[in-house]
């Protein structure tokens, strides 16, 4: 199949319209991640998803809406809860899952009987949406376990061939997927999936849980409240390690591992042979380059990559939350591996 790359605009909605309406799939810009898109009330549409991925069937897929009205058309029931936040997040980052009504596809949602359904904040995918009069069920469009899209040249790099169409908004504005968030009860919310909607700005509306997934590694025996948690993610082909300790720990150790990847704040003095890939000193930067920079250090053939251990306040839950499954939960102590030397 010949991949066709088409910059976002008007000349280019109709066409992608017309393949979404006919079964088809492409692959979206939104501000989190590239999204590989699909009519989510399509079952077959949406089996084609799953297989240009190789994403595994109970992992399900986020409903992408325009309008409240769709919202409707999919939740069996909308708390009042929701309704505020969705004033106040959409369009945004913000995925809540609701109870699903009987004629969304269980295929679609990962064979589970809720759905989870967020407004994307990007002009172009909006507009997708509302032309095609369907929501799009669309996760991230790379392959299953790799590092998701922040820019059209990635989604290529995973999907060329095996999908007719990626469309081209420019490099994604946050970097981390959507917050994905359940209901407890009418004034609480659970974070299944950390994201750039944070529990400091959830707090001002509800009280916030985070689930025990979000920063433990889960017990084979688990009790999942979102597949997605329990898979390998975001991983490159290079071994990927988070890196705890000051600055000059982190110097020394990095001249003992020399010919490896480095992401780390900038202005950390390293040897010439240390390969440095953007991160950055805040955790909004550390969420905007970190799967770019995985991407990059497997492109220069580095086989171990070291992470600076990112602060945890705000978007960084998420930068943590995605690195740990990067990192198959490996964290390093620079600190330590100098006291032993
Ligand atoms: P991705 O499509 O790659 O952004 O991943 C979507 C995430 O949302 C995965 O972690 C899914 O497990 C989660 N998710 C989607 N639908 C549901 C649902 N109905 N219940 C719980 N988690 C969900
Ligand atoms: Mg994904």
């Amino acid at each position: 199949m010949m991949t066709k790359v088409e910059k976002a605009g008007d000349a280019v909605l109709d066409e992608a319209a017309e393949l979404l309406k006919q079964g088809g799939i492409a692959a979206v810009p939104t501000e989190t991640v590239y999204g590989l898109a699909a009519n989510a009330y399509d079952v077959e549409a949406v089996r084609s998803v799953f297989r240009a991925k190789g994403r595994p069937q109970d992992n399900p897929l986020i409903l992408h809406i325009c309008g409240m009205t769709m919202l409707e058309d999919i939740a069996a029931e909308v708390p009042e809860l929701a309704r505020t936040l969705a004033e106040n997040f959409w369009p945004g980052p913000l995925t809540m899952i609701f109870a699903r009504k009987a004629h969304v596809p269980a295929e679609t949602c990962g064979g589970l009987d809720t759905a989870a359904v967020r407004m994307p904040n990007n002009r172009f995918t909006l507009k997708l949406i509302e032309r095609c009069g369907f929501p799009l069920a669309a996760p991230s469009a790379n392959t299953s376990g790799k590092p998701s899209p922040t820019t059209a040249a990635h989604v290529l790099a995973d999907m060329d061939g095996k999908i007719p169409l990626v469309i081209d908004g420019g490099e994604c504005r946050f970097g981390v997927e959507s917050t994905v968030i359940s209901f407890d009860d009418e004034d609480t919310v659970r974070i299944l999936r950390p994201g750039a909607v944070t529990p400091e700005m959830l707090r001002e509306y509800c009280h916030v849980t985070i689930d025990g997934g979000v920063l433990a590694k889960l017990a084979p025996d688990a009790v999942v409240h979102s597949p997605g948690m329990k898979y390998k993610h975001y991983s490159p082909e290079a071994e990927v390690y988070i890196l705890k300790g000051g600055d000059v720990s982190v110097e020394n150790f990095m001249r003992r591992h020399a010919d490896a990847g480095f992401l780390g704040n900038g202005k950390e003095d390293m040897p010439e042979s240390v390969r440095r890939f953007p991160y950055g000193g805040t955790s909004a930067q550390q969420a905007e380059n970190l799967f770019a920079s995985l991407r990059k250090a497997d492109e220069a053939g580095c086989r171990e990559v070291y992470v600076r251990m990112p602060d945890t306040d705000g978007i960084g839950l998420a930068v943590y939350n995605r690195l740990l499954r990067s990192a198959g939960f490996r964290i390093i102590s620079a600190e330590d591996d100098d006291a032993v030397r």
